[in-house]
């Protein structure tokens, strides 16, 4: 077999520059034999929580680890070798002592019968005489007997198995399952590692607008800079703007959305009310704004009279608020009407004072 080539494999089972920390923690517990039986990843989406598991298992796996200084500035760090028999069955994502579980296409749910897989998983014996690793991707969505089922794993853990449970909306996990996990955190980079990230892969362009309307998300970005999702957030923005102004009507910011997506615009929504609140509180203009973004902000918010500011700051972080319970709806498993609740929250925000 033709040996892979190791930059590209390493590229792809090394950490991202903004999680140095998180992998550190968890090599070191690893070269100690202190790896935890479950880990749960958290965090928003967009920091490469999933890719980071899936890196981290093929070093668990892997018999050749190499020393990698350049991750996140920590010096003490080890990743895949990509070279050697079980990285390149990892390669090719075919490693019988890697189980990763998710949503079967078009279902939303994780169901018991994958769990009942997972449960035979963790009790036959390791094909490399290794470590075991179960991915479980979006463990929010595990259904109420699948988390049941998990749980009975959880509860007899296997010394040689390491789980780790992936999540944006852990909130949403059964408490009984978060308890019997150690909690790996994920937080948006620092703003100079994601504008150095992203520009190493797209170049310079408007590498700071796109971090910004992805809400500081280096994942989130990349979609944004490899689509046409700027034009469409810039379009939706300007349509809400005119929604409050009385230049458009419900219906035709609706139509709009209709052709991005609600929780893409909702996304891009929330990105802005923040921003806007900022604003309303401190007469500040984030520098990476740009100028449609800025004449926006001035005209919605125009009165710098302090008490005034914190009335319109009020208003605004409840209507975020109702924003944000929207996009969990949107987001839940629970058959949501998405129009109905896109255009509950488009009257909210055309009633809503700000003056
Ligand atoms: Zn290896």
């Amino acid at each position: 077999m033709t040996e892979a080539p190791s930059n590209s494999v390493n590229a792809l089972s090394a950490p991202f520059p903004w999680q140095g920390a998180q992998w550190a923690q968890l090599g070191r517990a690893f070269a100690a034999s202190q790896l935890a039986h479950a880990y749960l990843l958290c965090g928003r989406e967009g920091l490469g929580k999933s890719l980071f598991a899936d890196s981290f298992a093929r070093y668990v796996l892997c018999m050749k680890p190499i020393d990698q200084s350049a991750v996140g500035g920590l010096v003490d760090v080890a990743i895949a070798c990509g070279t050697c028999s079980n990285c390149l069955k990892c390669g090719t994502g075919n490693h019988p002592d890697i189980l990763t579980i998710e949503p079967e296409e078009g279902s939303k749910n994780i169901k018991i019968d994958q769990i009942r897989w997972l449960s035979e998983f963790v009790i036959r014996s390791s094909h490399s005489g290794g470590a075991k690793v179960v991915i479980i991707q979006g463990a929010h969505l595990l259904n109420a007997n699948a988390a049941n089922a998990l749980l009975k794993t959880l509860e007899e853990p296997n010394a040689y198995t390491h789980v780790f449970l992936v999540s944006d909306h852990p909130g949403r996990l059964v408490a009984t399952i978060r308890s019997r996990c150690q909690k790996l955190a994920f937080q948006v980079p620092d703003a100079d590692v994601a504008v150095s990230w992203l520009q190493a892969i797209i170049g310079e362009g408007n590498v700071n607008s796109i971090l910004e309307a992805s809400d500081m998300r280096p994942l989130i970005a990349l979609q944004l800079a490899e689509g046409d999702s700027l034009q469409a957030r810039a379009q939706f923005l300007q349509s809400i703007c005119d929604l409050k102004t009385g230049k458009k009507s419900i219906q035709q910011v609706l139509s709009l959305v209709a052709k991005n997506g609600e929780s893409e615009v909702l996304q891009h929504f929330s990105a802005f009310l923040s921003k806007l609140t900022k604003y309303s509180l401190t007469g500040i203009i984030d520098n990476e704004d740009d100028s449609a973004l800025q004449s926006m902000y001035t005209l919605l918010v125009p009165s710098k009279k302090k008490l005034i500011a914190q009335a319109v700051a009020s208003s605004l972080a409840c209507f975020y608020t109702e924003l944000e319970t929207a996009r969990r709806q949107i987001a839940s498993n629970t058959n949501p009407n998405p129009q109905l609740i896109m255009e509950s929250i488009l009257w909210q925000w055309s009633k809503l004072n700000l003056h």
